[in-house]
């Protein structure tokens, strides 16, 4: 690759370093876009309605998103002040992590994850330290527990894990938690915890009864709920940590229609979960049907699987583009897919049945 041209303007060295956050490759006209973990369904009618009815655009939205965070609220119990909205969870994490953790701090969380978290912690200027996934793709939490060291600001969970599809479950969050010091902060990361149905999993509502102020459990409407292109989430926690995050939040960045399509998909929301329900049952048959194949795929929890396809992932995804499957290769490690349509998940299943033959 040609280095780009040098120009005066100093950037911080660690962000000229940063890679721009990728989206993976977008999906031609009649290709099967199964790499950003969507929901494949259309929105509600009611949703496009409420959206028709938002406010006009040449007004700045509600800074706060007021209206939904009392939804919010009482949906789970908790007081206004309880609860953040951001332009989607993405938006929190970046929040909570420049609140808590700057240069000389440590942010610690398992990996493979996010992909998103190593590109906030630098932006915020702090330090990674990560902790190797278990064999069977799983979080390590005595392990995680173990890393921590007294420069340790902010620890993240990912439940059910992006990439890896597997949960932490309730008995080993609460076997640890209290062994994380209590100055700090554990952001309980649950953007897919809709599609969950192990009852063993860890559940960030019970987590919150507990009323621990150093734990937040992180939403979005992004992908049951379907509103990935509007961009809203949420956090759940004490009131001070989110008052950190509001502090640092880019004002105005929830914008009214995001703001509206939230509330009208909380008031469908029994619909939304039934189609939620279809996808997890989607994933379920998923799974069986590519370990009966011979593949090896772990747990899955979310609307994706994970398949380790080790030093052949670039090739299986090239095999799957050519047939019209856009899903995530993560080069050496594996493959993320999208449980999506029922006709992609078919063809999925074709296309891994003659790869999975010619695997060493
Ligand atoms: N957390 C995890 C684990 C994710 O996979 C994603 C989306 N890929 C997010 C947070 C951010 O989602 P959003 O900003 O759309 O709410």
């Amino acid at each position: 690759m040609t280095q780009p041209e040098p120009i005066p303007v100093r950037v911080r060295p660690e962000i000229a370093e940063l890679a721009p956050y990728r989206q993976g490759r977008q999906a031609g006209a009649d290709a099967f876009k199964l790499s950003s973990n969507e929901n494949p369904f259309e929105p509600l009618p009611a949703v496009l309605d409420a959206l028709a009815s938002a406010s006009a655009v040449n007004r700045y939205p509600d800074a706060l998103a007021n209206r939904l965070r009392e939804r919010l609220a009482s949906e789970f119990g908790v007081s206004i002040d309880e609860v953040h909205i951001g332009a989607g969870s993405v938006a929190l994490l970046s929040q909570l992590i420049t609140a808590a953790a700057g240069p000389g701090d440590e942010v610690l969380y398992a990996w493979r994850s996010f992909e998103a978290y190593p590109t906030l912690v630098t932006t915020a200027g702090a330090t990674s330290v990560t902790v190797p996934l278990t064999d069977d793709a799983r979080h390590d939490l005595p392990a995680l527990v173990d890393a921590v060291t007294e420069r340790t600001r902010v620890v993240l969970l990912c439940s059910p894990n992006n990439p890896t599809g597997t949960v932490i479950s309730q008995a080993e969050f609460d076997a640890v938690i209290d062994r994380f010091p209590a100055d700090v902060l554990v952001i309980l990361d649950e953007a897919y915890a809709e599609f969950v149905t192990d009852p063993d999993a860890v559940d960030g509502t019970r987590v919150l009864a507990e009323r621990r102020p150093n734990v937040v459990v992180l939403r979005t409407f992004s992908k049951a709920y379907g509103l990935a292109g509007l961009r809203v989430g949420y956090a759940l926690g004490h009131a001070r940590v989110l008052d950190a995050a509001r502090s640092t939040a880019i004002p105005l960045s929830v914008t009214a229609q995001a703001e509206i399509a939230a509330l009208a998909s909380i008031d469908a929301r029994q619909e939304l979960l039934e189609r939620v329900a279809d996808i997890a049952e989607r994933r379920d048959g998923l799974v069986a049907a590519l370990r009966a194949q011979g593949w090896r795929v772990p747990e899955a929890q979310g609307n994706f699987v994970w398949l380790a396809t080790g030093e052949d992932t670039l090739a299986v995804a090239d095999a799957l583009h050519e047939a019209g499957l856009i899903v995530r290769p993560f080069a050496g490690a594996g493959l993320r897919i999208s449980v999506g349509e029922h006709e992609s998940v078919e063809k999925l299943l074709r296309i891994a049945a003659s790869v999975v033959k010619d695997l060493p």
